[in-house]
């Protein structure tokens, strides 16, 4: 007999179940071998490319090999961010309830463009976007869930254009008598480079005010770049603080840079991707006082709370921005909720078919509760300490100063380049180079919940190991 022609897609029951268990076993194993894997595989295209030679897609695979197939591709061919050793950028070993949570929204499938369609999942993303905004004290949030990071910094750009240049929306930028310019640190993420292309203001509106020794943003050199831009005919609409800087680490003078914005009326973003997690925790909150004077902030879920990328988030004091920004009329989307006091996720986003991102948050947050979540970053922030102090009493040189575990570190006269190749290239833990005033330097950042005094420790010895520090 032979299959119907949707089986092939659909797979029939007893395979399925066996699918099931087969992905459930990958999964555990994966979970539980990764501490054992080199944390880095050697870069070779060739190799995967081989392997991948023989996927022609003429015959079709039995579904147990095509897993095991792509299981092994991922094992033996990616940087292990679940790997207790792993120091790198903001990539964390993800939660469990956030494996489960992505399973059951490709499951399920549920599509987050208009709320009829799925109003369980809206109204889920509605309830987290006002905890969260809650979390950075705003009494009643507005945002939307982003696919990082950069997407919700490139609509923190487009609504600030469409506050101050309402005429923007329709007309572009060539209707716009004066230029417009906005200022980030020189420190700042580079997403912000691109949201200047993206929103056809150009990547010369971006204004990169100098920092100090410790790499904020100085307040009065702002002040003097909004004035001198002033005079020149440029219309500056735009300050934005970096909360946690990605190279160091930095947190922004947010109280004095959100009253520059108001006096000068311009809008205020916080970029409190990784950083804004600090929020959670008693003792760090302080860290990011002023927040709260932000016009809208930008926080990636899919950094320090753990879950599966991509989970960014946008959110905003102001009810009516997401909705002036991306609002169209259209025939043909649902409107079966008119009347209701709803918000359609499409209207809200640049996004228009979305899959339910904020799930994995959900049944992350439901399940550690924010308890849980104040621990694992207070420990993650112990073991960043603890890196700092054992990098000291070895004599390497510290070359940051922040309360967040993101560690720079130089070895006077060594090379910063060829211990990081010699480091990652052992397969023993995963260390970057960033550059700070000009100088190459090395930098470890305790991205995983799970890292232990012992695996910062092994990574000071293997450090000691290549390089002896003068
Ligand atoms: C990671 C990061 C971004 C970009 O976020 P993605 O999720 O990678 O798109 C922006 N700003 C800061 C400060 C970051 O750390």
């Amino acid at each position: 007999m032979t299959d119907a022609p949707h089986t092939c897609l659909q797979l029939n029951p007893e395979v399925r179940e066996q699918l099931w268990r087969q992905v459930a076993q990958v999964i555990e194993q994966y979970a539980r071998w990764v501490p054992s894997l080199p944390v880095a595989p050697e870069l070779s295209p060739g190799k995967i490319r081989a392997m991948l030679a023989s996927c022609d897609f003429e015959h079709g695979m039995d579904p147990t090999a095509a897993v095991d197939f792509v299981a092994r591709g991922l094992t033996d061919f990616q940087v292990h961010t679940s790997h207790p050793r792993y120091f790198g950028l903001f990539n964390p070993a993800p939660t469990t309830m956030g494996i489960a949570a992505d399973t059951l929204v490709a499951a399920f499938n549920p599509q987050m463009a208009a709320w009829s369609h799925s109003p369980f999942a809206a109204e889920v993303e509605a309830h987290l976007v006002r905890a969260f905004g809650a979390l950075f004290g705003y009494p009643d949030a507005d945002g939307t869930f982003c696919s990082g990071g950069a997407e919700a910094n490139h609509t923190a750009l487009l609504t600030a254009l469409a506050q101050a240049f309402p005429v923007y929306l329709s007309e572009g930028v060539r209707d716009l008598a004066q230029q417009p310019v906005f200022y980030v640190s020189a420190e700042c993420h580079h997403s912000f480079l691109k949201a200047a292309r993206l929103t056809g203001i150009g990547s010369a509106a971006l204004r990169m005010v100098p920092t100090d020794n410790k790499l904020k943003m100085q307040e009065p050199a702002l002040r003097a770049m909004i004035r001198q831009d002033r005079k020149e005919g440029l219309a500056p609409f735009l300050v934005v603080a970096t909360a946690g800087t990605t190279n160091a680490g930095a947190i922004d003078p947010l109280t004095g840079l959100g009253a520059i914005a108001a006096e000068e009326k311009l809008w205020y973003h916080v970029d409190a991707a990784w950083g804004g997690a600090a929020a959670l925790v008693p003792e760090l909150r302080p860290l990011l006082d002023g927040i709260h004077l932000a016009d809208s902030i930008t926080f990636d879920a899919h950094k320090w709370l753990s879950i599966p990328m991509g989970a960014g988030l946008y959110l905003t004091r102001h009810r009516d921005i997401l909705e002036n920004t991306f609002r169209t009329q259209n025939a043909y989307m649902p409107r079966d909720a008119a009347g209701l006091d709803i918000v359609d996720p499409y209207q809200h986003s640049m996004q228009w078919s979305r899959r339910f991102t904020g799930l994995k948050v959900f049944l992350s947050l439901l399940t550690a509760g924010w308890d849980g979540y104040a621990a694992a970053i207070r420990h993650q922030t112990a073991m960043g300490r603890l890196l700092r102090e054992e990098l000291l009493a070895s004599a390497w040189r510290i070359e940051n100063d922040t309360p967040l575990p993101v560690v720079c570190f130089s070895a006077p006269g060594g090379d910063a380049q060829s211990i990081v190749r010699q480091i990652v290239g052992s397969g023993q833990a995963w260390i970057s180079t960033t550059v700070i005033a000009g100088r190459t330097v090395l930098r470890a950042c305790v991205t995983h919940y799970g890292t232990q005094p012992e695996d910062v420790r092994a990574l000071v010895s293997a450090l000691n190991g290549v390089a002896v520090p003068v």
